[in-house]
């Protein structure tokens, strides 16, 4: 955990309404992050955590790339992100997260987001991920094959598409 130290957020200690931080999630952030689909990459993240009505709102920007593997030749490739993500944070009893609104211990007044921020950057990632054209280790099939869809996926688009 002590690698990802960095990524503290003390909420409790807020000396303004409003405080930036600023970080670069390298290759060594995501082999600590350890989540299964981002193993490398180069992300500039910036956050602005402002403190109103008893809640903290955590504004995410990320910028950059990540590797992860091709569907199609299951080799490297890059995924350019950018995104912009909220978190709303209060203090409380217990830890908790349902979702919307994560809840921190008031006596630790800390909140670590190195997770929250591969999971932002993960979410950017597209259900299905090829290398473009002509830079793919396997090589493309012909147009009326690329329509015969894994039916998984198709399955897998629609419970996407319904929200
Ligand atoms: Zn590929």
């Amino acid at each position: 955990m002590g690698k990802l130290d960095g990524y503290n957020v003390d909420l409790k200690g807020m000396t303004s309404d409003t405080v930036s931080y600023r970080w670069q999630a390298d290759n060594d952030f995501f082999s600590a992050v350890q989540g299964s689909e981002i193993k490398a990459g180069s992300l500039d993240v910036a956050l602005r955590v402002k403190q109103a009505s008893g809640a903290h709102e955590l504004e995410f920007q990320l910028k950059g790339e990540v590797e992860v593997t091709c569907d199609r030749c299951l080799e490297p490739m890059s995924q350019p992100i950018e995104a912009q993500c909220t978190l709303k944070v209060v203090l409380g009893e217990d830890y908790a997260d349902d979702g919307e609104v994560v809840t921190v211990p008031e006596r630790e007044g800390i909140i670590n987001v190195a997770w929250n921020i591969y999971e932002f950057a993960a979410l950017q990632i597209p259900l299905r991920h090829v290398h473009p054209d002509g830079e793919c280790k396997v090589l493309l099939p012909t147009s009326s094959e690329e329509e015969k869809t894994d039916p998984r996926w198709d399955a897998l688009n629609k419970l996407a598409n319904r929200k």
